[in-house]
This record gives structure tokens, sequence and C-alpha cells, in this order.
């Protein structure tokens, strides 16, 4: 039996986290511009976008633009979600390695206890890379056969303590008002590889509208498309060659009809809540991308997949929902899809 890929080196790749926290200052910067700009020593300046060999500032790790008509001063890290970082670039380097390492995913509060940073800044810097991972998530429709499942958070409603004041939970008018739906969509690799591709939406509840919009968007028709029994997934027998198994009989049935692979990604998502304290019903898409990444990046070496979270950060611009928080900017979006 072939070795499991987590057990191989290949697993682990050219640097492992501990050999990140120890490079110099120096050697993190050169890794940064590296990733940015690439191995030619030229830059892009911010302001004027033109490539170049700009002026290097030695005592301030600066570039200042070489145009005369712009002049602009400016950093490895101007207009990326490392912007205005307080850390050193080998702290900003290993943040990012501890955020990777931790493949179920993990507490703010955790890591600001490991690196010794407080915890506020920790949670603002994973919640960066979160939305880096989120503004370069891969939307391109998927095709061959696709697994298609929705799995709900935020539902719990704690009991009062004495019995004459607990409501009816069932009642509709009684449900949780944060109670959402991660909607998955995971594209089937080989055979006995798992899935290769996962987007996820977050709904209110499955509904045949919102499965049949989300479907339309990321589904190319005439796809196989694999689901559970739930009533509103019928709504896709036309467009595509609908697959459904019945729960209540068994997980995959004797055709070999299942979605075991959305289920696998729901798992992992679980996981995460379990380790982390507070969840923001507006983050669950943030949160549940997170886990996308992680899931279709499960057979990536650690330092690819460190390297790859650098560009994502590198070539997003400066943070939106979490730029400017010391200031006051806070998230105030829903991440709700609706096709009502
Ligand atoms: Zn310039």
């Amino acid at each position: 039996m072939a070795q499991h890929f987590l057990l191989s080196p290949n697993s682990r790749g050219a640097k492992s986290p501990l050999e990140i926290a120890r490079m110099s200052d120096q050697e993190a910067f050169d890794l940064l511009c590296e990733v940015r700009w690439g191995k030619d020593g030229k830059q892009c300046c911010p302001q004027c976008g033109v490539i170049r060999k700009h002026h290097y500032i030695k005592s301030r790790k600066q570039f200042r633009c070489a145009e005369v008509s712009c002049t602009r001063t400016f950093s490895v890290t101007s207009g990326t979600k490392f912007a205005y970082h307080k850390k050193s670039f080998r702290d900003l380097l290993a943040g990012t390695a501890i955020f990777v390492n931790n493949v179920e995913g993990a507490a703010a509060l955790r890591n600001s206890s490991f690196t010794g940073f407080a915890y506020k800044p920790t949670l603002l810097f994973q919640h960066k890379i979160r939305e880096a991972i989120y503004e370069k998530r891969d939307l391109t429709p998927m095709d061959g056969e696709v697994e298609m499942d929705g799995c709900y958070f935020h539902y719990y409603i704690r009991p009062a303590n004495f019995k004459a004041n607990r409501i009816d939970r069932r009642l509709a008018r009684n449900l949780n008002p944060n109670k959402r739906c991660v909607i998955a969509m995971r594209q089937r690799g080989e055979p006995g590889k798992g899935a290769k591709r996962t987007i996820i939406t977050v709904i209110k509840s499955e509904n045949d509208q919102d499965v049949l919009a989300l479907t339309t968007k990321y589904v190319v028709p005439g796809t196989i498309v694999y689901t559970d029994s739930h009533n509103c997934y019928g709504v896709l027998a036309g467009r595509y060659n609908l697959k459904q198994v019945n729960h209540d009989e068994a997980y995959s049935d004797l055709d070999g009809v299942n979605e075991n692979q959305a289920e696998s990604f729901f798992f992992r998502l679980r996981k995460l809540f379990s380790h982390i304290h507070k969840n923001d019903p507006k983050l669950l898409e943030l949160y549940a991308n997170e886990i996308v990444w992680r899931e279709d990046n499960r057979r990536v070496s650690f330092y690819d997949q460190f390297i790859d979270v650098l560009k994502k950060c590198l070539h997003t611009g400066q943070s939106r929902l979490w730029s400017k928080y010391w200031q006051g900017n806070r998230v105030t979006e829903d991440c709700l899809f609706s096709a009502r």
C-alpha cells in the first residue's frame, strides 16, 4: 500500500514553519520581494504602475519610484493585505506559516499565546489572510461529476433552565435568526483521489430557487450532479443528470450513488468550529472558504501552501474588511446569497 501523503517528505516541502520563524529579517524581506515581484530584481510602483529597478532605501528597506513624475516611496507590503504592518517581516512570515500549518484551523487566541502577540492583532491578521484566500477563489464553472449538499450552522438555541420557560424550538418563529446554510459543490477528481475543487455559498436554508441559481452559475449544464433526497434538489433534474441518494436507507446506495466528498468537506468545516471560540454569522463564508482552500490543497506540501498564501496576500489589494479596524471600520455586510 502506498505511503500516506502526510507521512511522506513531500508533505513538508522546502522549509518547515520553524525554519521560517528562524529566518533573518533580511531573508524574510527578500522572500517577500521575490513572491511579490519575481526574481529579476525589478519592482512595480503601486502609484504609477511602472515596473523597473526603483531606488532602494537600504536603511528603511523601502523603495522610491525612479520615475521623475512620481517619486512615491513604497515598501514590499504597500497596497497588500500586509499594508501598515507593525511587526517585522519575519514575524509576518512566521504568522502566515502558523496559520497555514494549522490544517484544521486554529483560534486566534491560541496563536496569540503561541507567538506572544496580543489577541486582537492576531485575529485581524488571520482574517486578512482569510480575506485574501476568499478574493482569489476559483469560481470557474464545474463539470464532470459534482456533489452538492447543504449543512447548517448557528442554529442552536439553548433551552431555558426551568421547563415552564422553555420555548418550542421547532416552530419557525422560534428559530435562531443567525441560522445559515453552507451549500457546497465539489467536483470529483480521479477515482479514489477524492474531490479536486470546491465552491461554497451561504444561503438562509436549502430551497429550490437558490439551488437552481447556484448550479446555473457554477455547474456546466449536462454535468452529473449527486445530491441527497432533499426536495429542493429535484429542480435540477431537467438541466443536469441528477442522481440522488436517500440517507434514510444508505449513505452510498447499491449503485454507488453517494455524496461523501461533500460530507467530508462539512466534517472538516465542523472541526474548524470546534477549534474557534466565537464566530460571527456574517463571516461564515470567509471561514468556510478557508476550509475550501485547505481541503482542495490537502495534497500540496506545507511550503507550497505557504507560498500560495503569501502570493494571495501580496497580489490582492489592501484589506477592505479589516483595514482601519482601530479607526472603527467593522464588517457590516452579511454574506447571504439569495436568488429571490
Ligand atoms: Zn511610481
